[in-house]
């Protein structure tokens, strides 16, 4: 049995080729599929009865499965989803004034090594496949019972998404399949800490682009995020130039600020100087305090200074509001709570 939500259009148009039937067949397929939500085969009533025999012996339709959902005060929805391997993921649905984005993973557990984030401390347990990827938008459009379309997707959830390319911009070519969900690339951004050999395949699909930049020097972002000491700023801003020159889209910078880390107005200043030739806005995260971290989250007052000190200086830069506190949806806190009081988060 072949999963049907692993194949892209062009994909399940082999497939169907290879087993003797027309290709004409897969757009019907992927418009019953994703358009109208069916994969019961008989209900598929434009499709010959012979081929709904043959082909429902061949192709399957398995998603992840949602272990738990909560809903947050503040109108986010959190989901954990078990995939194969007995392990879970997380997505997040975040309303945002006329936008509802949904936050997906693309790893279980995550190699990057980030020393502030819970999922770094998993490793990498293995890449999610294309299936389990498009399974978390499928899981979460349909717990909205038709009520509200989702209508941006961002790949920071657990895991590298540049780690997993190839199984991320397949899922990307789904998402925006036009007989399929029909979803605008220009509405999926990938969130990279930054493997620079993989941002133009960013740009090649068509996705935006954020960067985790988090440190203006190359000692600090060092320590914070080793994947700085394969790819130092220089190769990462050099990238990201490449990545505006191709696709002529805005890149966000997220900046995780930490005090005492990098969090200085030498920071902020120096955050101006290495963004000065890249169209591009600045996400500031104050962190998200968890113990253990050994890491703490700057006052409100020293984020309002270094936000204005950037403002001053020409960049467009947004602060972001930590939401889903109250179900543990910020970033990598569900993971947690999860290990340390299981029963309390089963369904
Ligand atoms: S911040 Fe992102 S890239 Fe870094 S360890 Fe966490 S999940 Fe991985």
């Amino acid at each position: 049995m072949v999963n049907f939500y692993d194949l892209s259009l062009l994909e399940l148009k082999q497939f169907l080729v290879g087993h003797g039937k027309e290709k004409f067949r897969a757009e019907q397929l992927f418009r019953w599929v994703y358009q109208k939500g069916v994969t019961d085969f008989s209900q598929m009533t434009n499709i010959s009865q012979d081929f709904r025999e043959e082909i429902k012996n061949i192709l399957d339709f398995k998603l992840p499965k949602v272990v738990h959902q909560a809903d947050s005060v503040d109108g986010t929805r959190k989901f954990l989803m078990a995939v194969d391997g007995g392990k879970n993921i997380e997505s997040v649905l975040i309303p945002n004034e006329d936008r509802l984005t949904l936050c997906v993973s693309s790893e279980v557990g995550c190699a990057m090594g980030c020393q502030f984030c819970f999922t770094a401390e998993m490793g990498l347990m293995r890449r999610l496949n294309v299936s389990e990827i498009v399974g978390q938008f499928l899981n979460a459009q349909k717990s909205l019972n038709g009520t509200k379309r989702i209508t941006n997707i961002v790949f920071m959830g657990m895991g590298e998404p540049l780690d997993n390319v190839d199984n991320v911009t397949k899922a990307i070519e789904i998402l925006h399949e036009q007989v399929g969900i029909g979803l605008s690339k220009k509405r999926i951004t990938v969130s990279t800490s930054g493997i620079v050999p993989q941002i133009h395949r960013v740009a090649k699909v068509g996705a935006r682009l954020a960067v985790s930049l988090n440190a203006t020097t190359n000692e600090i972002r060092d320590k914070v995020m080793p994947i700085n000491r394969k790819y130092n700023l220089e190769k990462l801003l050099e990238a990201c130039k490449q990545y505006y020159l191709e696709s002529k889209d805005m890149i966000t910078f997220e900046y995780v600020l930490l005090k005492g880390i990098n969090d200085s107005i030498d920071d902020a200043h120096r955050i101006v100087q290495l963004t000065k030739n890249i169209p591009s806005k600045i996400n500031l995260i104050p962190f998200n305090e968890h113990p253990e971290s050994g890491f703490v989250r700057p006052s409100q007052h020293e984020v309002n200074k270094f936000q204005k000190t950037l403002m001053n200086a020409g960049k467009h830069v947004l602060v972001r509001r930590t939401m889903g506190r109250d179900i543990y949806a910020a970033c990598g806190q569900l993971r947690s709570e999860m290990e340390k009081h299981p029963q309390k988060m089963s369904v």
